[in-house]
């Protein structure tokens, strides 16, 4: 049975003023934790998993919530109030709902975000709300029946679509579409995706499709930059939206004629790095400093007791020098990350 939305979260303490105890060498401050709950992914997107997922040999088992929630607490303890439950696929973990109940519940989380593939979304949406999620973004490259299916192996456009709808009809704080930039979008696709924001409150954030080490090919022949786009929506009449102070890396936009924004992430632009606010913890409790970063710091031996809270938090904190000051994209160079489900896009 549905549970009533749950109400705005009061302040608890000093955390809750944003002072985030975590500060990299070029003086970016974290609040923002991306969590993988999983690997595991249902879909076969082509610049993600072409082949669908595959459990890499000596892969160690995922956190517990036990463990998720000792991490969550020890980032909230330095300040990190946002938090976005990701994968692989999140929501294919059969305990979803506890996590999201759990991590919603911990003192100074102020807002727990989920991406998704919107498989499950039109089902869910209501209890996630409940359980505590308050934003969600939900991955859909093309409004075109066909492409989607070839894009992600699944027949499912209308189901994600439903989804997107069941999240407005839950009144989440916000709805996101990430859409991955592949190529350049025709009149018919662009007219669609028009007709999609007209009337639903919804931001659809095109992404640049980024190289990672599995990808490298199909990123040669794919990789679309944003300016087109850009020049597109300017000529459009589409309007920027000022940058609010610790907002992501999209660049929004908006039309009078719309309801819905139609944003930009352009991972390959100058300066793309400058104002990244945020850390990520892998499903086998690796902290990572950066999307395309190496191996990641293992925290999981940290996360066995409430005991170990305070060299957790030590750890945590001094990893933070180890942090680059940009991704080497434009070298060619992704890291250690082999698909962006590895680590939680
Ligand atoms: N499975 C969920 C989903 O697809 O929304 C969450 C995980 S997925 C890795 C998170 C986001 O990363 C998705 O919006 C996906 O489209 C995006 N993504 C995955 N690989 C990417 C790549 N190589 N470049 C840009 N975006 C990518
Ligand atoms: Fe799965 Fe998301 Fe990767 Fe697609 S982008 S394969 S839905 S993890």
């Amino acid at each position: 049975m549905d549970q009533p939305a749950p109400l705005p979260r009061a302040p608890t303490d000093s955390r809750e003023s944003g002072a985030a105890k975590l500060q990299d060498a070029f003086g970016r401050r974290f609040e923002y934790l991306r969590l993988s709950l999983t690997q595991r992914c249902n879909f076969r997107c082509t610049y993600c998993l072409p082949n669908g997922y595959r459990k890499p040999a000596g892969c160690a088992p995922e956190l517990t919530p036990d463990e998720i929630g000792r991490a969550v607490r020890a980032f909230a303890d330095l300040g990190l109030w946002k938090l976005r439950l990701t994968g692989g696929e999140p929501t294919v973990r059969a305990d979803f709902d506890a996590i999201a109940r759990q991590v919603a519940a911990v003192p100074g989380i102020r807002r727990v975000a989920m991406t998704t593939n919107g498989y499950r979304l039109a089902q869910r949406a209501s209890d996630w709300r409940s359980a505590g999620i308050d934003a969600v973004n939900v991955s859909v490259d093309t409004l075109d029946p066909h492409a989607f299916a070839q894009i992600t192996g699944h027949d499912r456009l209308d189901e994600v679509v439903a989804g997107i709808d069941a999240a407005l009809a839950a009144e989440y704080a916000a709805v996101k579409v990430n859409s991955v930039l592949m190529d350049q979008i025709d009149e018919g696709a662009w007219d669609r995706i028009l007709a999609f924001v007209q009337h639903r409150d919804v931001s659809w954030r095109f992404i640049e499709l980024m190289r990672t080490n599995d990808n490298a090919r199909f990123f040669e022949t794919t990789h679309t930059p944003a300016d087109a786009l850009r020049q597109r929506l300017e000529h459009g009449g589409w309007t920027a939206l000022a940058r609010r102070s610790g907002a992501g890396p999209a660049v929004e936009y908006a039309h009078p004629a719309s309801r819905g924004r139609i944003g930009i992430i352009a991972p390959y632009s100058p300066g793309f790095c400058d104002s990244c606010n945020r850390l990520r913890l892998s499903s086998t409790g690796k902290l990572h400093l950066c999307l395309f970063g190496e191996a990641g710091i293992d925290l999981r031996p940290l996360l066995q007791s409430d005991a170990q809270r305070d060299e957790l938090v030590a750890r945590i904190l001094s990893s933070m020098p180890g942090k680059a000051q940009g991704h080497r994209l434009h070298d060619g160079d992704s890291g250690a990350t082999p698909h962006l489900a590895s680590i939680g896009g």
